[in-house]
């Protein structure tokens, strides 16, 4: 039996992911995974590589995002915005967080648990699952009974029946959902350091393999401080905003 605290979208935010840490520790965490976008968007790149290193070093598993792939190999399907951050973020890291980032797996299995970034059909090709049409390939190509991704910055939870039938499900913050053992589940953890819901706090996730539970939490972090740095740091101002706002 375990516990798991799933971050996602880290997005380079120190603040956030400290935040996070912080809260996650005494909560008897057996186990830290990551579901990628470690970098990309924030101030705080190689800071947030290396203590995401150092997590693995420790057991935590991680996986690898987009913008962690970007860093290697230009991703033409970025828009210009994130393409710009890519650029910066290149210049901030050493040969050896880079290398960190390429090696990362696009997706890792675990007991009957699916880890990956954005879907669990294609993960090289970063599709979004923001419905339950697009969680349903997802389903379709794993008999694992939780898939769990971030990418989207939105949290959200699906599950799909004995008939196929993939249904959405209302979250509220720290309230647990059952995931009940006749459907399989496929949760969206929302963003650690670009949250995108309108709710500006880090989000994660407790996953509880005893109690058959996954609850969804935020943490208030300093974002006017990484809002701050963003700007310092010459990245596009829209990044900025977006923190404060957390849209
Ligand atoms: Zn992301």
């Amino acid at each position: 039996m375990a516990r798991y605290a799933l971050l996602t979208d880290i997005h380079a935010n120190r603040e956030a992911f400290e935040a996070v840490l912080a809260d996650l520790a005494g909560r008897g965490i057996t186990r830290i995974v990551i579901l990628g976008d470690i970098v990309g968007y924030g101030p705080d790149p190689g800071w947030c590589v290396d203590r995401a290193k150092a997590l693995a070093g420790e057991g935590a598993v991680i996986v690898q995002g987009n913008h962690d792939a970007a860093i290697a190999q230009i991703d033409n399907s970025m828009n210009a915005i994130a393409r710009t951050a890519i650029e910066w973020t290149c210049g901030q890291l050493d040969a050896a967080q880079g290398a960190f980032l390429e090696g990362l797996p696009l997706s890792v299995a675990e007991d009957d648990l699916i880890f990956v970034h954005a879907s669990a059909d294609c993960p090289k090709d970063w599709i979004y699952v923001t419905s339950e049409r697009s969680a349903w390939p997802s389903f379709a190509a794993t008999k694992a009974r939780a898939i769990f991704c971030g990418h989207v910055h939105v949290p959200a939870i699906y599950s799909c029946d004995l008939s196929s039938r993939v249904q959405s499900q209302r979250i509220t913050a720290g309230m647990p959902v059952p995931l009940i053992r006749s459907r399989r589940w496929l949760a969206v953890v929302g963003a650690v350091g670009q949250p995108r819901d309108g709710v500006p706090e880090a989000a994660y996730a407790i996953l509880d393999t005893a109690k058959n539970e996954v609850t969804f939490r935020r943490v208030p972090y300093d974002k006017a401080a990484t809002s701050a740095k963003v700007r310092a740091a010459g990245l596009p101002e829209t990044l900025a905003l977006r923190l404060l706002r957390g849209s």
